[in-house]
């Protein structure tokens, strides 16, 4: 399968990215990844995506994307990409399923993962009371407790969200104040049913069949207590998705992928958007505006080897061979 342009990935970044080159007529691949939609779908209310008065879920911002991406061309496909040849043009990407996609120009738009909290319990009691997602589980702690761990922008919308459905809900956080911002920290103090517990780390999440309790840390003191609880709720951070590029595209520290002020990796012809690059901001608007940025670049990437394409076939027409590199290409 050849495509001009290929986009992995499907949330916010990818299909802005998708919208821009489908309607430079690229005709481009989105590859939707595990998560359709990206990681917007896993929240139930979004307040501050300009255009939409009302507050839009999640879920219908997302699919509201793909289908305008769709309308002017772009093309979907379901599939995770498990490896990727980066080194000669066309590009390589293989998937899970064993298929090769070759493209003229890529768009990196895989996102981030929320960070686990990394202790025991976490693992052996995921989707057994241990979840990442308050809008696909909340329902399931109707009238129970449940702990969320975190104090930003998430741990709060998600907490709030969590509130319409459980007796209490406390709040664990690392620090003694919030990260969060100002109106959403006002709705938490405000909301009855949420308790803080300031300056503790979540050493254990406990429990056999199910999770029964965290065991946490206070850090000033160090005194370790148990909270009773049945379920934890983790938004402390995110790990880019970046693993797929490791020894071949440009990463800070912490993985995530370096692009200049056009969105350009180190590797020509290769873009990069969204919360995969971007570790400051990590919003919906943020990773559309990235991807916008990403199609522009590519479709000027393109349009510039067609051209040098073309003098190149003019000069063979005369028996001259000339190779012409782009100027940005190193
Ligand atoms: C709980 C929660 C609430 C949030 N609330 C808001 C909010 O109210 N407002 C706001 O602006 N932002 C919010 N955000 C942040 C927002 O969701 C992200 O900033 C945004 O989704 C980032 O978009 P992205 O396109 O860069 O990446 P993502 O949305 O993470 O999309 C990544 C895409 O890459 C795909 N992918 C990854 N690896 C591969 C692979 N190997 N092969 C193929 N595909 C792959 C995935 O399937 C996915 O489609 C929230 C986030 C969370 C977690």
């Amino acid at each position: 399968m050849h495509t001009k342009v290929a986009i992995i990935g499907s949330g916010p970044a990818g299909l802005t990215a998708a919208l821009y080159a489908a309607r430079a007529n690229l005709e481009p691949l989105v590859i939707r990844g595990l998560q359709p939609g990206g990681l917007i779908t896993t929240t139930n209310e979004v307040e501050n995506y300009p255009g939409f008065v009302e507050s839009i879920g999640g879920f219908e911002l997302a699919d509201t994307m793909e289908r305008q991406a769709v309308k002017f061309g772009a093309q979907t496909y379901d599939a995770i990409i498990t490896h990727v040849d980066l080194l000669q043009r066309p590009f390589t990407l293989m998937t899970d399923g064993g298929e090769t996609i070759t493209a003229d120009a890529l768009i990196v738009a895989t996102g981030a993962s929320p960070r686990k909290m990394g202790v025991p319990g976490e693992d052996v009691l995921a989707n057994r009371g241990v979840s990442y997602c308050a809008t696909c589980d909340g329902f399931f702690f109707r009238n129970k407790r449940v702990v969320v761990v975190g104090g930003g922008d998430s741990a709060l919308e998600e907490g709030l969200f969590l509130t319409r459905y459980v007796s209490e809900l406390v709040l664990v956080h690392r620090r003694d104040t919030l990260r969060a911002s100002a109106i959403m920290q006002e709705r938490a103090f405000a909301n009855p049913k949420m308790r803080f517990v300031w300056d503790n780390v979540v050493e254990e999440v406990l429990g056999e069949e199910r999770v029964t309790g965290v065991r946490i840390r206070n850090l000033k003191t160090d005194e370790v207590t148990t909270l009773e609880t049945d379920g934890v709720f983790p938004y402390i951070g995110h790990v880019p998705n970046s693993q797929l590029f490791a020894d071949v595209l440009d990463m800070d520290a912490s993985g995530y992928i370096i692009t200049d002020e056009r969105r350009r990796t180190n590797i020509p012809g290769v873009f990069a958007a969204g919360d995969v690059v971007d570790h400051i901001y990590r919003q919906a608007i943020t990773a559309a505006g990235e991807g916008c940025q990403a199609a522009m670049e590519a479709t000027w990437f393109l349009a510039e080897q067609e051209y040098l394409l073309k003098k190149t076939e003019t000069a063979q027409g005369q028996e001259v061979a000339v190779v012409v590199a782009p100027d940005n290409w190193s």
